[in-house]
C-alpha cells in the first residue's frame, strides 16, 4: 500500500493572502464607491525594459529558423547567460568559475530543490519573521526548524548564538518582510558561524540590486570565507521585472565539501537527473539584462520603485514611525502605531485610508504588531496611500 508523505501534515496552513484577499472583498462590496490602494502584494508592476522586450522577439524569431532553432539545452543554462552572471559578479569582485552559475526558473524553486542535497537529520535555522518558502520546504521534508529571533532591539538582523547547534541557516538580505539589510562585519559573523560548525548558509539575495549604500554587501562572496559555507540563491524577478517570465541563478561554490562529497558536483547531478533548462528564449531575455543597456533600463525601472519607496519613507519619518527597509529595499517594515496588533491595524488602516498592507504575524511570532507595505506599485497611487494614512493620524 502507497505511504504518503505525511510531514505534509505539519505544514501550517497559511491564511495570510486569502484573508487579506476576503477581507478587502468584503470591504469593497460593503464599500464600493471607495478607492483602495493595494501596496501588500510582492510582484512588481512595472514592464519588461525594452531590452529584454527585443531579446524576446529576436529569440522567438531565431526558434522559427532550422538554424537558429534550440530544443533541449544544458540543464545547467546557456554558456551565454552563464558568462553574463558571471561577469556581474566579477564587477563585484566575486570571481566565480562558470561551473558554478547554475540557471534556474526563479529562486523559489531552488530554494526547495536544494534541499535534495542535505540528509533530513539535519537542524534548520531560519530567522523569525520569515519569508515563509524556507520553512515549509523544511517541513515537508520532516527537518527540524528553530528559528533567531528578529526584532526591533536586533533592527530585524539576528546575529549567531554561539549556544545554537544549526545545520542548515537561511539569510535573506536585504530580507523579504523586513527589508532591513546585514552589513559585511555583521554577515562575516554568520560565516565564522558556519565555518566552525561545519555548516551551510543559504543566502537568498532575491533583493540584492535594490542595495544603494555602496558599504552594503550584494552577494555572502564578498564576504571572506564564503566560498567554503555557503550557496547564493538569486533571481531576476525583482531586479528585471521576471516574475512571470520566471529566470535566477544559484551559485554552487566548489570549494562545499562536506561529508567528503563535492556540492558542486551533487548539484550538477541533481539538476541533470531532475531538471531540463530554462527555455532558450527566456535565457536570451536574461541575457539581456546584463548587457549595459539592459543594466542602464532596469536601473531606472529600480529607481521608480526607490522613489515610491522614499516617499514611505519619509512619511514615516515625518510621523515619527519606527521603521527598518525602504532605504535599500522595496519592502517597508514599520511598528502598527498605538500598540495595535497587525491585523487590528489592518483592518484599521483598510477602513481609514484605504489602504492594503500586509500584517506582519502573518510572517511569524515576531511580526506581530509590526506591517509590511511595498514600494512596488503605481507612484501616484503610493504618494496617494502615504497623504491618507498622514491624514489618518493613527
Ligand atoms: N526569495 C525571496 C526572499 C522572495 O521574497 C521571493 C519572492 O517574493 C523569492 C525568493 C522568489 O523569487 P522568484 O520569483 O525568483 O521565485
Amino acid at each position: 500500500m502507497i505511504h504518503v508523505n505525511t510531514h505534509y501534515r505539519d505544514i501550517a496552513e497559511s491564511y495570510l493572502f486569502s484573508t487579506v484577499a476576503k477581507k478587502v472583498a468584503a470591504f469593497t462590496a460593503a464599500h464600493p464607491d471607495r478607492s483602495v490602494i493595494r501596496m501588500g502584494i510582492g510582484d512588481v508592476t512595472r514592464p519588461l525594459c525594452p531590452a529584454v522586450i527585443e531579446a524576446l522577439h529576436a529569440a522567438v524569431d531565431d526558434m522559427a529558423t532550422a538554424a537558429g532553432f534550440h530544443g533541449y539545452g544544458p540543464e545547467q543554462g546557456y554558456d551565454f547567460l552563464r558568462e553574463a552572471v558571471r561577469g556581474y559578479y566579477g564587477e563585484r569582485g566575486v570571481s566565480l568559475a562558470p561551473d558554478e552559475i547554475f540557471i534556474s526558473d526563479g529562486a523559489k524553486s531552488d530554494l526547495g530543490n536544494l534541499l535534495d542535497l542535505f540528509d533530513q537529520n539535519n537542524t534548520v535555522l531560519v530567522p523569525d519573521p520569515v519569508y515563509p518558502v524556507y520553512v515549509d520546504t523544511n517541513v515537508m521534508a520532516g527537518r527540524r526548524v528553530i528559528y533567531a529571533d528578529a526584532n526591533e532591539s536586533n533592527g530585524f538582523l539576528p546575529l549567531p548564538d554561539p549556544g545554537v547547534k544549526a545545520d542548515i541557516i537561511y539569510i535573506c538580505s536585504p530580507n523579504n518582510p523586513t527589508g532591513a539589510v546585514y552589513n559585511k562585519a555583521q554577515l562575516k559573523c554568520w560565516v565564522d558561524y558556519a565555518v566552525d560548525n561545519g555548516a551551510i548558509l543559504l543566502f537568498d539575495a532575491a533583493y540584492e540590486s535594490f542595495i544603494t549604500d555602496p558599504d552594503l554587501p550584494h552577494s555572502i562572496y564578498e564576504i571572506e570565507g564564503a566560498r567554503r559555507c555557503a550557496i547564493e540563491v538569486c533571481s531576476l524577478s525583482k531586479t528585471a521585472g521576471f516574475t512571470g517570465t520566471r529566470c535566477g541563478y544559484t551559485i554552487v561554490p566548489c570549494d562545499l565539501v562536506f561529508d567528503g562529497m563535492c556540492l558542486n558536483k551533487m548539484w550538477t547531478r541533481r539538476q541533470t537527473t531532475k531538471f531540463n533548462g530554462v527555455p532558450y528564449i527566456v535565457q536570451r531575455a536574461a541575457a539581456a539584462v546584463f548587457t549595459p543597456e539592459g543594466q542602464r533600463q532596469v536601473r531606472e525601472t529600480l529607481a521608480y520603485y526607490r522613489r515610491n519607496a522614499a516617499v514611505m519613507t519619509a512619511a514615516f519619518d515625518e510621523m515619527g514611525v519606527w521603521y527598518t527597509g525602504g532605504k535599500s529595499s522595496p519592502y517597508v517594515w514599520f511598528r502598527c502605531p498605538g500598540g495595535m496588533d497587525s491585523w487590528a491595524f489592518f483592518d484599521r488602516l483598510l477602513e481609514t485610508a484605504g489602504v492594503v498592507g500586509t500584517p506582519g504575524a502573518g510572517f511569524g511570532r515576531n511580526g506581530e504588531g509590526f506591517f509590511r507595505l511595498t514600494a512596488f506599485g503605481d507612484a501616484d497611487k503610493t504618494a496617494e496611500a502615504m497623504e491618507r494614512i498622514r491624514k489618518a493620524a493613527f
